[in-house]
């Protein structure tokens, strides 16, 4: 061809980055052992299993196929290794991951090679966007690590961590779990995906070379029902963190439930690509190509629904058509290729099924005329249109390169579109309107939303879902707290049961008397026998009959069962009546809590003002909560005093928070910001502990409504009492009805409703450990996220226990918004 032909067709010529010095790498190492305490060590079942070339479709490297006695071993080798790396010094940490982030990047090209070998990612993507990110998370970490004890106090490592990473960044998946988890003090066992293991035990090599301690990270390669179900069930890890499909991400929610580990699960996802009539339509092909093509389209949040203004759609799928057309699939070492391969035939295989069953359900599906590459795995880009919302292409998960169109015609209507799916992971909102598309991605369910951009990551900037597509961030301060937990936790003995101080009618005397020295001062309150208390159990003079109701949308309910519960005092004298709820309050306690959902819009400072008016009438009553108190618990009056006052001090913490707890600017390395926005859940349903029926009650509601969520209560089940004359502190405090629903009655039997109620977002349990694992197992039905306490007391008394950041966080999750600027 010469140059005037080439000008004439404008054709690429081959660009092939060389596969050799990959191919020479495996020969070299290949077959591969497991990693375990720094050797290589090979499968206990003597079994290998291959990697395949997804472009050819051939065998690339014998890799070890592990079993559950390898996973022991690893475990084991990570618990000793814990022992020191937990006692590490955060420089000395810091200064072992600076080394990993500056060997990665001397190993960049031949890590790219192999990334693309093995997952048939073309090396365009590997080589200028998987390596370099994870580079920079090593590095980003490796600060992390050097802060921790200034910038994380009162937080320490949570011991040994699984790690369950996808087959689709294979080597920046590993760096988004093992930096956070070593930065923390933790160490590590790593399953690679079972397609794409070479990146990772290049990665151990790498440790190797720099000489990380033995143990402090393991991999161990193999197959799922072998590796992972056994890291998953290991009663000596303490966490699992896992990326993959929500499917498996359910069964390990449910695996793990009750056995107190901590779980993160960044999982799958069907992210909205809205672009509005303003937008500059050349842009938005480039980020369409970005959003759905990147990566074979085997991208977690990729921009798989592509929602368009109705009077630009006609014109914007021409222009997609046209670059369609233009877009070059093949070798994935080909240095001009745009689409590389499927990761495997499987994957093939179930991507042409959805694609037929779009076809099926009526869509109308167009692909470019070329045609792909037959040796390998290869699908074209396909775009579907005339959608409707509620077809599979639409709501289920293609993972693979199609993207499925459909048209709106308001904001209103496109932030409804976005947001009809089960998940809720990422978005992207086109417009050269800042002001329309800063007022969408708040409204938009999603962790990362990115405005004229599609797809942009960055260490700076924490990464997860909401809804259905899991829990927990990776990346940011706030993906840090998934791999630490409050040092208090493993300083107080487990067997001690808060459970039980309500029917022993007596708090500890230390954790008394500190609340009453604490809070009380000398002055106030000293005298314990007040007129109308009691110091022993039965009541002074006869109380007045009570029978409060339940409180539901603002309003004081009968029970729709008709039936009442006795509420004693410890001397088993009645006191008064609740309510029996049963599952029909409940779900109108969860309406009601739903259509109050305005409440997380209004302004923080609105919020603030409320909680303040609420303590303020609260203090105005103090000796009638007092004595409530004294009456269901035989406390002392001056500690139920105390109780009072610790919870009006808790309601001023909250009402502070609520306007400074805002989230942070990050600086990625873009022109541009992120915001990260802390923002709430949703509706949150609370089962409340049963000690401290009014502190209890206000430790856990006050954070809550604070940033914004909706609660449904369930108060003390054996001490109610405090908590339904609280609603009369509510009503007088102008918070608006349904912010906070209050429903009485048998608590495990009222928190299994809500724990399986698809419309509750999220729940936290403060109760028996059989109790918490009943909740974290129905939770997996729509994967809300939950806060147990396995039983484990805690004193809410102390403040260091009782309130602060970690309630804060569990009353949030943080929605990155990416805003890059310049022309
Ligand atoms: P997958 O769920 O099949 O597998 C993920 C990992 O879990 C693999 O290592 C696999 O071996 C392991 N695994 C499978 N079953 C297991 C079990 N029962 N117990 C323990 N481990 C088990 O997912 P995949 O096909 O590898 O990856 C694609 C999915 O991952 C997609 O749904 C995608 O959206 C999701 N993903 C999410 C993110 C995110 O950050 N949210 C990132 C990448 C991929
Ligand atoms: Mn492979």
């Amino acid at each position: 061809m010469n140059v005037m032909e080439i000008f004439k067709s404008m054709e690429y010529g081959p660009a092939p980055e060389a596969a050799a010095p990959g191919l020479t790498w495996i020969q070299e190492h290949a077959p591969f052992g497991l990693f375990i305490n720094n050797q290589w060590v090979k499968p206990d079942s003597g079994q290998y299993m291959e990697s395949i070339n997804p472009a050819t479709g051939r065998p690339l490297a014998q890799i070890a196929s592990a079993n559950s006695a390898d996973v022991d071993a690893a475990v084991a080798a990570a618990r000793a290794a814990f022992e020191t790396w937990s006692r590490t010094l955060g420089h000395v940490r810091a200064r072992y991951m600076y080394a990993i982030a500056r060997h990665i990047q001397k190993h960049s090209r031949l890590l790219a090679v192999l990334e693309s070998l093995d997952n048939g990612k073309p090396i365009r993507e590997t080589r200028d966007i998987d390596i370099p990110l994870v580079a920079r998370h090593f590095y980003y970490h490796a600060g992390w690590a050097q802060l921790m004890a200034s910038e994380l106090p009162g937080y320490e490592p949570v011991g040994v961590v699984g790690q369950i990473i996808p087959w689709n960044f294979p080597l920046l998946m590993l760096a988004w779990k093992i930096a956070p988890a070593l930065a923390m003090g933790n160490t590590v066992v790593l399953k690679p995906a079972r397609y794409t293991s070479l990146t990772a035990l290049k990665f151990a090599e790498i440790l190797q070379e720099i000489g990380l301690p033995p143990g402090v990270v393991n991999i161990v390669t193999g197959e799922a029902s072998q590796v992972g179900e056994a890291l998953v069930r290991h009663p000596d890890v303490n966490k699992i963190a896992f990326t993959g499909s929500t499917d498996v991400g359910r069964s390990i929610r449910r695996a793990t439930a009750g056995s107190g580990k901590k779980l993160s699960l960044e999982l799958g996802g069907k992210s909205p690509f809205i672009v509005f009539d303003d937008a500059d339509l050349d842009s938005v092909v480039e980020g369409v190509v970005d959003a759905i093509w990147f990566n074979q389209g085997q991208v977690c949040c990729a921009g798989s629904r592509l929602l368009v203004q109705e009077n630009i759609a006609g014109r914007l799928i021409e222009k997609l058509r046209v670059r369609m057309e233009h877009l070059r699939i093949g070798d994935p070492l080909d240095k001009a290729v745009d689409i590389g391969a499927i990761v495997s035939p499987g994957q093939l295989k179930e991507i042409q099924r959805l694609v037929n069953q779009g076809v099926e359900e009526g869509a109308v599906m167009w692909q470019p005329s070329w045609a792909c590459p037959t040796e390998g795995y290869f699908f074209p880009p396909t775009l579907f249109t005339n959608v409707s919302p509620a077809t599979t292409i639409a709501q289920v998960e293609i993972f693979g390169p199609v993207l499925v169109s459909m048209t709106f015609r308001t904001p209103n209507e496109a932030v409804e579109l976005a947001n009809n799916t089960r998940y809720g992971l990422a978005a992207s909102v086109w417009s050269e309107n800042i002001n329309l598309a800063l007022d969408v991605a708040p409204k938009l369910k999603a962790g990362s939303v990115w405005i004229n951009c599609p797809n942009l990551f960055d260490a700076s900037s924490g990464f997860g879902g909401y809804r259905e597509s899991g829990f927990g961030r990776e990346g940011g301060k706030e993906g840090l707290y998934e791999y630490v937990r409050p040092k208090w936790e493993s300083s107080t003995p487990a067997t001690a049961d808060d459970f039980h101080i309500v029917q022993d009618s007596t708090l500890p005397d230390s954790s008394r008397s500190s609340v009453h020295e604490k809070e009380v001062g000398e002055t106030s309150h000293e005298e314990d026998v007040e007129p109308g208390s009691t110091n022993g159990f039965r009541p002074v003079f006869p109380s007045i009959d009570r029978t409060p109701k339940m409180f539901i949308g603002g309003k004081q309910v009968r029970p729709d069962s008709g039936y009442s519960r006795d509420v004693y005092d410890p001397g088993g004298h009645v006191v008064g009546q609740v309510g029996e709820g049963n599952r029909k309050d409940i779900r109108n306690a969860v309406e009601a809590s739903h259509a109050a959902s305005g409440w997380a819009v209004g302004t923080t400072h609105n919020r603030a003002q409320i909680l303040f008016y609420i303590a303020e009438n609260l203090a105005a009553r103090e000796e009638e909560f007092a004595r409530c108190i004294v009456q269901q618990t035989g406390r002392s009056y001056s500690d139920a005093v105390s109780e009072v006052e610790a919870s009006i001090s808790r309601l001023f913490s909250y009402a502070a928070w609520t306007d400074k707890f805002e989230g942070v600017v990050h600086r990625p390395p873009l022109r541009g910001a992120v915001l990260a926005m802390p923002e709430p859940i949703g509706v949150t349903a609370i089962a409340c502990p049963e000690a401290y029926p009014l502190l209890g009650f206000i430790s856990l509601v006050a954070p809550a409504i604070a940033m914004g969520n909706t609660v449904v209560v369930i108060p003390s089940q054996t001490s109610p009492l405090s908590a339904t004359d609280f609603y009369q502190v509510l009503e007088t405090s102008d918070l608006p009805g349904g912010v906070v629903n209050i429903v009485t009655g048998d608590r495990d039997t009222l928190s299994q409703v809500l724990a399986d109620h698809d419309d509750v977002d999220a729940m936290w349990y403060f109760g028996p450990a059989e109790g918490c694992k009943r909740v974290e197992l129905a939770s997996s039905g729509n994967m809300k996220r939950t806060w147990v306490n396995y039983g484990h007391p805690r004193n809410w008394s102390d403040p260091v226990q009782g309130e602060g950041e970690e309630f804060l966080h569990e009353s949030t999750q943080v929605k990155n918004i990416w805003i890059p600027y310049g022309e």
